[in-house]
């Protein structure tokens, strides 16, 4: 389970101050995401061993021995030595082909029941804050607001069945996946389920 909260309030100066990881704008905080842990392995790519490596999706047609490391995600040289990307570029309309290029080869994905996919406000991909259940995502009202609706136009019209699906989002198969816009600061999120 991610920490939404934590990395929602310091990730540009808290996590990469802390653990000396670079900086992932489109995933400010991949430790409390889990998609980044302490490790002693060494990285596939680069072959050193130092101190963390990543354990969410890669899509490869290579054989890859072991994790990466965060440095070769951040200067994408994993992605280009495997020719892989960290997540599927489905969602990501309307950006940049800059944008679209940080955010599958040079960013850490996450791990999902379904295909993980980013989400987009204001013509540029958000920073992924992580998993929320319900609980979770009360805290966040903007983002249970716009998963709301999200939910609504995908077809959810009863409201009983809707605010019953909200209100389980983690004690089964379903959970939402936390987003903040990394322009006007509207937080996102949307369901994801097994
Ligand atoms: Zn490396
Ligand atoms: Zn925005």
């Amino acid at each position: 389970m991610g920490s939404p909260g934590r990395a929602h309030e310091g990730a540009e100066a808290g996590a990469t101050a802390e653990t000396g990881l670079p900086y992932f704008r489109y995933h400010p905080d991949p430790v409390a995401t889990g998609s980044v842990r302490a490790s002693t392995r060494a990285c596939a790519c680069c072959g050193r061993a130092r101190g963390w490596i990543y354990t969410a999706t890669f899509y490869s047609a290579q054989e890859i021995d072991g994790p990466f490391c965060p440095w070769c995600i951040a200067d994408g040289s994993a992605a280009d030595r495997f020719t892989g990307e960290f997540t599927d570029s489905y969602g990501l309309d309307g950006v940049s082909r800059a944008v679209l290029h940080e955010v599958t080869r040079r960013t850490p994905g996450f791990s999902a029941w379904q295909d993980p996919h980013w989400l987009v406000h204001c013509r540029d991909a958000a920073a992924f804050l992580g998993e929320a259940d319900y609980p979770q995502l009360a805290r966040h009202p903007e983002a249970l607001a716009a998963l709301r609706s999200t939910l609504r136009l995908d077809g959810r019209h009863d409201e009983n069945q809707l605010e019953h699906f909200l209100t389980h989002l983690g004690q089964g198969s379903t959970i939402a996946l936390l987003f903040r816009c990394t322009v006007c600061a509207t937080e996102l999120a949307y369901a994801d389920a097994s």
